[in-house]
């Protein structure tokens, strides 16, 4: 039985998988250039008082909160990305950063960006 074991990668798949996760980088940076904007510009929009009613305070206030869930989301994605792009430049991809076993191809299928295996991340 020869299953359990995680074959290395090839120069191939890492560089696919290196393309993949500058492109998803690339994206991230993207979204948060436009929700920094789009924060940036309902700052100063409040700060002119611009919206007078209650409703539309309080629906563009909702409007912020999203804004800046996603913003928050988008930037530990980028994070998340980022640091898996170094420890593949590193020929670390695929190895739990926490007890250095394989993460598992089908785990990485899933997630690309996992750094810990199944042990470490329970
Ligand atoms: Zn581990």
């Amino acid at each position: 039985m020869t299953t359990d074991i995680d074959p290395a990668w090839t120069t191939e798949e890492l560089s696919s998988i290196r393309d993949g996760l500058v492109l998803a980088a690339e994206r991230l940076r993207a979204e948060i250039a436009i929700l920094d904007t789009a924060s940036a510009q309902a700052v100063s929009a409040s700060t002119l008082e611009v919206l007078h009613d209650e409703i539309d305070v309080a629906s563009h206030r909702s409007e912020l909160m999203q804004d800046a869930v996603q913003l928050e989301n988008a930037t530990a994605i980028l994070e998340q990305t980022e640091h898996v792009l170094a420890r593949l430049d590193l020929g670390l991809y695929g190895v739990c950063e926490r007890c250095s076993a394989a993460i598992g191809r089908p785990r990485l299928e899933a997630f690309p960006r996992a750094t810990l295996c199944m042990t470490c991340v329970a």
